[in-house]
């Protein structure tokens, strides 16, 4: 579950009320009622960020699971099957357990780059002054 701050356009992982700004309610990203803060870049980038992020970990849990079982499954047959091909079955046995995180953890890592930048370039340091000096002036106002 994410959160909007609908004043700040800060995002939360939950919660009820903005920490900065005091009284103002927090929206889920689901709700309709965020969508039209939803359209900023800089908070599309964010969210796209944070959702990249949450897929990766799931891929590599999943990973690290099925290379798991995987490995189990391929060294079963080595213990079945003693002899001179019991070494490959362990041998392949061991690429599975390291070699599925591995990939789940590059792929996580395409994941990540792949939803956080699909909508644009990320916010440069100038994009993020500019914005912090607008929410002064705005909170001057
Ligand atoms: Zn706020």
């Amino acid at each position: 579950m994410l959160k909007i701050c609908p004043r700040c356009h800060r995002t939360f992982s939950g919660g009820r009320l903005c920490l900065d700004c005091e009284g103002v309610a927090l929206l889920d990203v689901a709700d309709r009622r965020s969508q039209p803060h939803l359209r900023q870049a800089e908070l599309q980038h964010t969210i796209n960020t944070y959702y990249g992020a949450r897929s990766a970990m799931l891929l590599l849990f999943a990973s690290i699971l099925l290379g798991g079982i995987g490995s189990l499954l391929l060294a079963r047959h080595g213990v079945v099957e003693p002899g001179r091909e019991a070494w490959s079955w362990f041998l392949a046995a061991g690429l599975a357990l390291v070699g599925t995180p591995v990939a789940g953890l590059l792929g996580g890592v395409w994941l990540v780059r792949r939803l956080g930048v699909c909508r644009g370039s990320p916010p440069t340091l100038d994009d993020l002054r500019a914005s912090l000096r607008a929410r002064k002036t705005d909170s001057r106002a």
